[in-house]
């Protein structure tokens, strides 16, 4: 686990400007999300902190290291996107065994590391079998395990549970917060759903229009939001 810092962090798409310098701490082991209408940068951030999109200006750290110049795969971030994002003519295992493969990991370590991760994800039943052949909630337990098994300094995650029907958005959110007690990770979560954000965060970031409106535990934005922007967006009394 690591933390992370973001400096004064701007982004454009050409003449568009979408990021306004963006600030944020994140602490070892913290668990902070990410919420803000559609459009607000949420997903641009979190890829910017991946590596997947260059910043305009501003600095990411990782741990003390910035990390600007540095490629996706060493950054040790490892991204869960909504879409799952499996390799369908692969198994399972070869799927989960992808990242580790291209790193050149030992296949014993492979093994190991890829059948642990399943056990702790309940997906071990299906290692040989082709992504085509599950649930939406199989293959989506099936990206948590590929990123599990690259044992990350930190994960991300954008929107992962927003294909699956609501009985399992309740499991998979309940599976998440176990494996962030268990791993200790640093973890940041994209959602727009306040009961995710509500129970899964140490740590919410309200954004708006690229930029953060505020920045507190849920307890805190719930009793305090700073406007009446945040206040809907949290749910908090009228
Ligand atoms: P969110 O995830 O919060 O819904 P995004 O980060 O996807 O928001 O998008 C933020 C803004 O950046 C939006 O205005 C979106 O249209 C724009 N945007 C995102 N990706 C691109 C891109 N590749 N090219 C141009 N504009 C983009
Ligand atoms: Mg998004």
């Amino acid at each position: 686990m690591a933390s992370l810092k973001i400096r004064d962090v701007k982004k454009s798409y050409g003449d568009l400007q979408v990021m306004h310098g963006v600030d944020l701490d994140v602490e070892e082991g913290e668990f902070v999300v990410f919420v803000g209408p559609s459009g607000c940068g949420k997903s641009t951030l979190l890829r910017m902190i991946a590596g997947l999109e260059e910043v305009t200006s501003g600095e990411i750290s990782i741990g003390d290291k910035v990390v600007n110049e540095v490629a996706p795969a060493k950054r040790g971030v490892a991204m869960v996107f909504q879409s799952y994002a499996l390799y369908p003519h692969m198994t399972v295992f070869n799927n989960m065994a992808f990242g580790l493969k291209q790193a050149k990991t030992p296949p014993k370590e492979i093994d190991r590391r890829v059948r642990e991760a399943a056990e702790v994800l309940q997906i071990t039943d299906y290692l040989d079998r082709s992504p085509r052949n599950l649930s939406g909630g199989q293959r989506q337990r099936v990206a948590i395990g590929r990123a599990i098994v690259r044992d990350p300094e930190v994960f991300l995650f954008d929107e992962p549970l927003s294909n699956l029907d609501a009985a399992l958005r309740v499991q998979t959110r309940l599976e998440i917060a176990r494996l962030h007690e268990r791993l200790k990770s640093t973890m940041i979560y994209v959602t727009h759903d306040q009961v995710e954000a509500m129970t899964l965060a140490d740590k919410i970031v309200v954004m708006r229009a690229g930029r953060v409106e505020q920045i507190g535990s849920p307890i805190d934005l719930y009793r305090n939001p700073s406007n009446a922007f945040v206040a809907q967006f949290i749910g908090s009394p009228k």
